[in-house]
């Protein structure tokens, strides 16, 4: 378990660590990304303890051919995706608030909690966070799948968008699911949240059930869309996905009907 309390780590320079480079991250024990206990390179950045022992993340220079993290989604122990999720958006932040967005001075990292703060004007940056809506729109024992271009061959998967600012996530969700394929929505009810590192998206999971039934498509952001049952899904998203999470329990709940 990831505890991501800082508090007694500021002189912390040992203990477990994740190393990335720009294209990967590095295989450790128990055929996940941490590493045995080890002295901390000085750039290291303390995330927090993993069963109670100091864990920290180093982004290190060059290419060592080590699995890209989309693809450690695929390998690693379930236990360990919020490391790697909290190590990938702590390096990101790192490396995108080196500067003070106010008055350019380089900043400092504050060593209590994940926070940088300019020593010229106090401004402070914390790890950006994006929140996301991402719904299956049912209609009775129907669900609606639909596919980006960007998406393999054959896949479908549930809606997803971004919040705006000023918006709440049910404002997002009609929004999204009216423009994306011109469905009014009726009732909405939560899921779950999962946070999803690429790089910094956190999905709020909602089902919606369909107040309309004809699928007008945009025709950027989705290419094809359509009913689906449980006797004729197409290719669906991989299991890790919150967006399968969705589609698998709404279908278990549709069997128990039967
Ligand atoms: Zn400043």
């Amino acid at each position: 378990m990831l505890e991501r309390t800082l508090n007694g780590l500021t002189d912390c320079r040992k203990g477990h660590l994740v190393r990335m480079d720009r294209s990967g991250i590095a295989p450790g024990e128990d055929d996940g990304i941490l590493q045995e206990m080890t002295r901390w390179p000085h750039e290291a950045l303390a995330i927090g303890r993993w069963n109670g022992t100091p864990v920290a993340v180093v982004s290190e220079e060059g290419a060592h051919g080590w699995p890209a993290a989309r693809d450690w989604l695929g390998l690693l122990p379930p236990s360990q995706f919020p490391l790697l999720s909290t190590a990938l958006q702590v390096v990101t932040w790192a490396h995108d608030h080196r500067f003070c967005s106010r008055c350019a001075t380089p900043m400092k990292r504050r060593s209590e909690e994940f926070a940088m703060e300019c020593p010229n004007c106090h401004f402070r940056s914390y790890p950006r966070i994006s929140p996301c809506i991402i719904t299956l729109v049912t209609h009775g024992r129907q669900l609606l799948l639909a596919r980006s271009p960007r998406f393999p061959a054959g896949r479908f998967s549930t809606l997803a968008g971004f919040i705006e600012a000023g918006e709440s996530a049910e404002e997002a969700m009609r929004r999204e699911v009216f423009e994306e394929v011109g469905l009014e929505i009726g009732r909405i009810s939560y899921f779950k949240s999962q946070s999803w590192p690429f790089p910094h998206s956190f999905m709020m999971g909602f089902y919606a059930e369909a107040a309309s039934r004809d699928i007008v498509i945009d025709g950027v952001e989705i290419e094809a869309a359509d009913w689906f049952t449980v006797d004729n899904l197409p290719g669906l998203p991989p299991p890790y996905s919150i967006s399968r999470a969705l589609i698998d329990n709404f279908l278990r709940g549709t069997a128990s009907t039967d």
